[in-house]
């Protein structure tokens, strides 16, 4: 079955990561802007940094013909240096009509701390004055249920924002009805130590549905499965699901949410026009005969 990944940080991944995801059925992914490891000491940092995104990993997932996309920002991690945070939003206009570039994020919140909701509102700030979707990090366990609230309360606080063009991520049982009640996309990162199981991930479809759904396997510096998608798609599978329901959740919800970015455009691989729900006419192309 083809699949996206919505958020894997491929920086963190090695080349045969590539090559096997393209091998388990994954046609696209996008890669939200991430913590490097280490603090970043200057704009420069973040503009190398945006050349990665948008020049080499679109180039190495292309060499396995998985399409790559990206967003960008200046992670929650780093969001207590308020002034460098300024510098980068400031900066990253230069990339946002770049082939590929998705919208804003993955920004948000981490330890829930005022300096972070400053940086934060203003990246919504930007989103909207550029008319960028928007991808959002929530906090890790104990910080959670309360940054995610903060993070809403700051969203629905902003009339400018259309709630279907932003995604809500690494949602758990707690926080995923929040995010859909107030018309957000939600994203369930599917991770072997902390976050969601696969499991757990189809507990969550059988109990909301899969309007809005997303999975994802986050793929960063911490031990993470990149092929945890397909870990999944067998969980559904074993649960019953029929195969068009699972395709929606991991194929055409996020050619759904996607398709809201001037920066998408998306060949399939099977040449079959995907079905988007919201009936609007995706970006996608017809491959080259
Ligand atoms: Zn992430």
């Amino acid at each position: 079955m083809y699949y996206f990944d919505p958020h894997i940080h491929m920086v963190s991944r090695v080349t045969d990561d590539y090559e096997t995801l393209a091998k388990m059925g994954c046609v696209g992914m996008s890669e939200p802007a991430f913590w490097a490891g280490f603090d970043r000491g200057s704009v420069d940092g973040f503009r190398d940094y945006f050349r990665q995104l948008t020049e080499f990993e679109p180039k190495r997932a292309g060499w396995y013909k998985v399409q790559h996309y990206t967003w960008l920002c200046i992670n929650a991690k780093e969001a207590e240096n308020v002034s460098l945070s300024r510098e980068v939003i400031k900066m990253i206009p230069e990339f946002l009509d770049r082939p590929g570039v998705l919208g804003i994020g993955e920004i948000g919140l981490n330890k829930n701390t005022r300096n972070e909701s400053i940086v934060f509102l203003e990246h919504l700030d930007l989103a909207m004055k550029t008319n960028e979707q928007i991808l959002i990090h929530t906090p890790h366990l104990e910080d959670k249920y309360q940054g995610t609230r903060m993070i809403l309360d700051m969203l629905c606080g902003d009339s400018r924002i259309d709630h279907n063009r932003v995604l809500v991520d690494h949602v758990e049982e707690h926080t995923i009805r929040a995010v859909l009640d107030e018309g957000f996309w939600a994203g369930m990162t599917l991770y072997p130590v902390s976050k969601c199981t696969p499991e757990r991930a189809v507990d969550m479809v059988e109990m909301y549905g899969p309007d809005r759904l997303l999975v994802n396997s986050a793929g960063d510096w911490g031990p993470s499965k990149p092929t945890a998608v397909p870990d999944f798609i067998l969980a559904m599978r074993l649960r019953g699901h029929p195969e068009s329901l699972i395709r929606r959740v991991v194929y055409e919800n996020p050619l759904d949410f996607f398709s809201q970015s001037r920066g998408f455009e998306f060949t399939p691989p099977d040449g079959k026009p995907a079905v988007i729900s919201n009936g609007k006419a995706a970006n996608v192309q017809q491959p080259a005969l």
